[in-house]
């Protein structure tokens, strides 16, 4: 999905001018990806049109950089998709979180509950206690024993004759009168969703009234995520999922149906066998992920937002004619201002991160705001007009705006260095434009 989605995105950047029908070819690519992908198709349409709409707008069209803006309208989406916002684990304000675990056989609730587990216990500093409520296969509870020496968590288990439901009620009250408060109730799973796993999920709901309730969801079967979390999420109220087996060949579909048909959103997503593989769900990072842009989106993004595109475009059309004067330099002077710290605009662009650290954005600021105070001083003439600056009107700009005159001449010497660059940018041969920087 991922290489498909960005050779698409890529095509399309690459062309620069945004047309119908390039946008439409782009379109078409991202169809077929998310298609192949395994994604629902009435998800697919939806996604498509929403896109299309977002994309025919006036805004998109007219700016400065389309094709970027369309590739920034699918990430957007597709963020949408995956869900708007980070969701964490709802911790208990009182003192004791639960976390009750629930889902197929084989989908890796077990193995989650190890995962959870640690992460509890390291990312926030919980005192852990893992219930091994799957009293169906006795494997399951050395397994979960196994697991809690693992990561250094305590295990209650009543053995395998007490029943699931019995085990998470005095689970729940050992976690109580030892001090933990976080206990997560590993449960048992079937193979199909069935109305006996169901009954004994319900009793334990009702027992617990679990702050959490996690369904995991096996990535490697697809649309077949979706079904599952909709059967479960009918009968109990499931709180969040655990994607379990993104290391697999899954192709993601589910992973991208699944927020949008059943709105329960993804808590955990989990790569791998080890408890370490397990990651908190962000839908951006996912969105860049699969699009394979990286921090470059947050950069189009930041520049879209901050940057008055109107602004840019008339000082970039009259560069190109070779003008430069005092007003120009001032918008540059906004819009540098608007972008932030020069370091952190840097740090964003791949390759030049390593320039960041370099750049002193306290310095740059200060010579910026003097240098905007001497402008401030001159007339709307001399500021069009930087040759006409002769002694007496520099001494009286120096004293306007409180600084000496040879800053002022400092100043009026970048303009004309700016001056030559943009000559020699617009071909140096525009007479007009040469007469109108100079008169
Ligand atoms: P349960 O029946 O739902 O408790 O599932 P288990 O936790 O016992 O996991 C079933 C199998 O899937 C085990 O062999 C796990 O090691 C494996 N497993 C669980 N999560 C992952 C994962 O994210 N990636 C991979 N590759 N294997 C996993
Ligand atoms: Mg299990």
């Amino acid at each position: 999905l991922s290489e498909r989605l960005s050779q698409a995105m890529k095509n399309i950047t690459g062309q620069g001018k945004l047309t119908e029908k390039n946008m439409n070819d782009m379109l078409k690519e991202v169809r077929m990806s998310l298609l192949e992908a395994d994604v629902n198709y009435g998800v697919v349409k939806d996604f498509v049109a929403r896109v299309k709409e977002k994309a025919l707008g006036q805004e998109v069209m007219e700016s400065l950089n389309p094709s970027q803006m369309v590739v920034k309208i699918v990430r957007d989406e597709l963020q949408e998709l995956l869900g708007s916002s980070d969701t964490e684990l709802t911790l208990n304000p009182d003192g004791l979180t639960t976390v009750m675990m629930a889902g197929l056989q084989g989908t890796g609730k077990t193995t989650a509950s190890g995962k959870i587990a640690r992460y509890a216990k390291q990312k926030l500093k919980k005192k852990v206690l893992l219930v091994a409520a799957d009293v169906v296969r006795p494997a399951a509870i050395d397994q979960l024993q196994t697991l809690g020496q693992q990561v250094g968590v305590d295990v209650f288990t009543l053995g395998p004759d007490v029943t699931a439901v019995e085990t998470a009620r005095q689970g729940l009250d050992y976690a109580r009168e030892n001090g933990h408060d976080l206990v997560i109730f590993d449960t048992a799973g079937r193979l199909h969703v069935d109305q006996a796993l169901m009954d004994e999920l319900r009793q334990m709901e009702e027992l617990i009234h679990p702050d959490n309730i996690l369904l995991t969801v096996d990535a490697m079967t697809g649309q077949d995520i979706v079904n599952v979390a909709k059967s479960f999420d009918d009968q109990l109220d499931i709180t969040g999922l655990v994607v379990t087996k993104m290391d697999g060949d899954a192709r993601g579909g589910g992973l991208l149906s699944v927020r949008s048909i059943t709105s329960v959103p993804v808590v955990f997503v989990s790569g791998g066998e080890k408890m370490e593989d397990l990651e908190q769900f962000h839908p951006d990072r996912m969105a860049d992920r699969i699009l394979g842009m990286g921090d470059v989106v947050s950069l189009i993004e930041q520049a879209q937002d901050r940057l008055d595109m109107e602004v840019g475009r008339q000082s970039a059309d009259r560069m190109m004619n070779g003008i430069f004067t005092f007003n120009d330099m001032l918008a540059q002077f906004g819009q540098l201002e608007k972008m932030g710290s020069m370091q952190g605009i840097l740090k964003m662009i791949p390759g030049l991160n390593k320039m960041a650290a370099q750049v002193n954005d306290e310095a740059m600021n200060s010579v910026m705001k003097r240098n905007r105070a001497i402008i401030q001083s001159m007339t709307p003439f001399e500021r069009e007009n930087p040759s006409c600056l002769k002694a007496s009107r520099k001494q009286r700009i120096a004293k306007g705006s409180g600084v000496k005159v040879q800053d002022v001449n400092k100043l009026i010497q970048q303009l004309n260095q700016m001056q030559q660059m943009t000559k020699l940018m617009s071909g140096g041969s525009n007479m007009n434009a040469m007469m109108n920087a100079m008169s």
